[in-house]
């Protein structure tokens, strides 16, 4: 029997990345449910081609028959009987109620979604518990800890350090950064991705965002997450143990590799469709510290982890906010860090009983981030 997969945000860049890898392994995985938000283009042609049981478009659509609408259609897809595993490529907050319907109903999570965790880490690890799903790790970094991790104990985890290229402006002056242009930030040395995590990765809020969200899928404290900029984006993540030794993990930079081995876990199965590892042909790997002058916004990711309760979600709301509007050429690239951290000081941190508690500082946390803006 063939291994149901369920892909949220197929016309995005996992998405695609997904669709490619599942078409080398046809005779172990079928896709059973497509989403996406608005490319209704590419969902059909995809549709056409892979034949899922079920077919979702959040926004538009002209209503032909099997073709699920609206935000809703996310869960439908998350939770149908015949998905076992489901693939979240949504960016952003979009992404949280899927995640948490199919953790419920005891499916596997393959998260690339990594605003699900920052925004609602215990919500969505209580729904991981109670209702048996599992949850793994698409992010490439997440990824590299998991393998080097596979077969250990917790406690024997000392400390992990997240790589990260260090986005377009590594060796921009920082006085340079403001007259930096969309097309300057989208310019990414080693990634192709999304434009939502390719201006994170300029502010470096993607990895802020990373950190939290390796709190909670690996149980580590903030003081044992640290991050190093390593431009080649070769080595993944290092994993140090109590007695000293560090595991990496290494491989040039594709997600057809983190996305395999999300579906597989804790099992390896053969594929060559990647670029095999050249240790020559890569040749220098390089490492620098985080220089905070010129990631403003990662500082203040990591204040609003220790924060903990909705300042997470604070941070993830007022980030999507101004980078739309970084995007849609209302802001300036500086403003970025600056609308967050106005955001982040004005709400004061509340706890998280419920999705509503998540769902609310979110809203409030966008439309403070807008007026911010106009102001
Ligand atoms: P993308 O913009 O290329 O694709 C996003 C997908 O989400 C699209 O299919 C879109 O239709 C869908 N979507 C957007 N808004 C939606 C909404 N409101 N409701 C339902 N669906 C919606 O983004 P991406 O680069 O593929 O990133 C997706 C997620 O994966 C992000 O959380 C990102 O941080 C994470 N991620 C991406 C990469 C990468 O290489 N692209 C690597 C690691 C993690
Ligand atoms: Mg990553």
């Amino acid at each position: 029997m063939t291994i149901g997969v369920s892909i949220l945000g197929s016309t995005g860049s996992i998405g695609r990345s997904a669709l490619e890898v599942l078409s080398r392994h046809r005779d172990r995985f079928r896709v059973a449910a497509l989403t996406a938000h608005s490319n209704a283009e590419l969902l059909e042609a995809q549709a056409a081609e892979w034949k899922p049981a079920f077919v979702g478009l959040v926004n538009g659509g002209n209503g032909e028959q099997g073709m699920g609408k609206g935000a809703a259609c996310l869960v439908e897809a998350a939770t149908r009987p015949d998905v076992h595993i489901v693939l979240n490529g949504i960016v952003g907050a979009a992404g949280l109620e899927a995640t948490l319907a199919a953790l419920q109903c005891g499916k596997r999570v393959a998260l690339a979604n990594k605003e699900t965790l920052v925004m609602a880490g215990e919500l969505v690890m209580r729904a991981a518990r109670e209702g048996g799903g599992e949850l793994v790790p698409v992010d490439s970094e997440h990824s590299a800890v998991l393998q080097c991790l596979s077969g250990r104990d917790a406690s024997e985890l000392a400390r992990l350090i997240l790589t990260a290229s260090g986005g377009p402006f590594r060796t921009w002056h920082p006085d340079e950064l403001g007259r930096a242009t969309v097309e300057d930030a989208l310019r990414h040395p080693t990634w192709k991705m999304g434009k939502k995590i390719t201006v994170d990765s300029a502010t470096l809020v993607n990895k802020a965002l990373e950190v939290i969200e390796a709190r909670y899928l690996f149980a580590v404290d903030y003081d044992r997450v640290e991050v190093v900029i390593h431009p080649q984006s070769l080595i993944h993540a290092f994993v140090e143990f109590v007695d000293g030794s560090v595991l990496a993990q290494v491989g040039f930079p594709t997600m057809e590799v983190p996305i395999l081995y999300a579906l597989t876990h804790p099992e390896r199965i053969t594929d060559t469709g990647t670029r095999r590892f050249d240790p020559v042909a890569a040749s220098t790997l390089s490492f620098e510290p985080v220089r905070p002058e010129l990631y403003p916004a990662y500082q203040v990711g990591r204040a609003a982890a220790l924060a903990g309760g909705t300042a997470p979600a604070v941070f993830n709301a007022a980030n999507e906010a101004a980078v739309q509007l970084f995007l849609d050429g209302r802001i300036r690239f500086g403003q970025i860090a600056q609308l967050i951290e106005t955001v982040v000081e004005r709400c004061s941190p509340g706890s998280i009983r419920s999705l509503d508690d998540v769902l609310a500082a979110d809203a409030d946390a966008r439309r403070l981030t807008r007026e911010a803006a106009c102001s």
